[in-house]
């Protein structure tokens, strides 16, 4: 029987465990199951969750690289993990909006599915106990979170990767409404780069089919509207991704 090689743990999210990687400026990226909304205040475990982010993130991190977008990711391992580059995350979420749905509709009164004058970027600390707030670029350069210029890069990268990928959804038929993108320092040996890191998956955008409009995405979890699972293996397959419905449950044993 082979060997199992024990990784160290880094830090586990409510979605994601990071280990050491095997080389040194590495990380091993685990997708777990387990579906969390409202801040932690709703939660499940949705079978296969894992294996299909896993899946769609890489496919879509694979489309932003060949575009000429840093990102973090280096390849996929396994039905649920990704070998990535090692960044220092920076604490901003940072959201794209191209209709009106969600969190801004509930703080500026808009109607969901009211298409945004122009396509729209916010910035939210990221902090569970705070509930992720809204924030301003004053506040980032005030408390220095981000130097001016890697704000501007970030902003940058923000509107090409919304371009990109409305692009690629369309193709799918599927309507890019939103989505949460998170950026990281790449140190080299004399200065830093900034990054595109974690993931992107229906997780972290709104997915809406372009004719009917239903969703595809983790409202269908954060609302009770049918079956997540069957969602997101409806995006991978739109994306050209083969899903076999069999690995789906596949764990991998390297946890600790
Ligand atoms: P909202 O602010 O409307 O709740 O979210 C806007 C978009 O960002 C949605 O696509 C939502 O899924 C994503 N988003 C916002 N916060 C988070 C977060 O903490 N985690 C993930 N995965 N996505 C988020």
């Amino acid at each position: 029987m082979a060997l199992l090689r024990k990784k160290k743990k880094l830090y586990e999210g409510k979605a994601k465990v990071l280990f050491e990687g095997p080389e040194p400026g590495t990380i091993i990226q685990y997708f777990k199951d387990d579906a969390t909304a409202f801040n932690n205040k709703k939660k499940d475990i949705i079978n296969g969750k894992g294996v299909l982010n896993n899946r769609i993130s890489e496919s879509i991190m694979t489309h932003l690289n060949r575009a000429g977008i840093p990102t973090h990711f280096i390849k996929r391992i396994n039905m649920r993990e990704q070998l990535v580059k090692k960044v220092d995350i920076v604490p901003i979420e940072v959201i794209v909006r191209n209709v009106a749905a969600g969190g801004i509709c509930t703080r500026l009164g808009l109607t969901e599915g009211d298409p945004l004058p122009r396509t729209l970027i916010e910035f939210c600390y990221k902090s569970d106990e705070l509930d992720d707030p809204l924030i301003s670029d004053d506040h980032i350069y005030c408390f220095g979170w981000v130097e001016p210029y890697e704000l501007d890069e970030i902003k940058i990268y923000a509107l090409r990767i919304n371009d990109i990928l409305t692009g690629l959804f369309a193709a799918a038929n599927l309507q890019l409404v939103d989505f949460k993108i998170e950026f990281g320092r790449l140190q080299h040996e004399d200065h830093s780069e900034i990054v595109l890191a974690d993931e992107i998956s229906p997780d972290s955008c709104r997915l809406w089919d372009l004719d009917t409009k239903q969703k595809l995405d983790k409202d269908v979890f954060r609302r009770d509207l049918g079956n997540l699972t069957e969602a997101y293996i409806d995006v991978a397959r739109r994306l050209g991704i083969r899903i076999d419905s069999n690995k789906l449950h596949e764990q991998h044993e390297e946890q600790e």
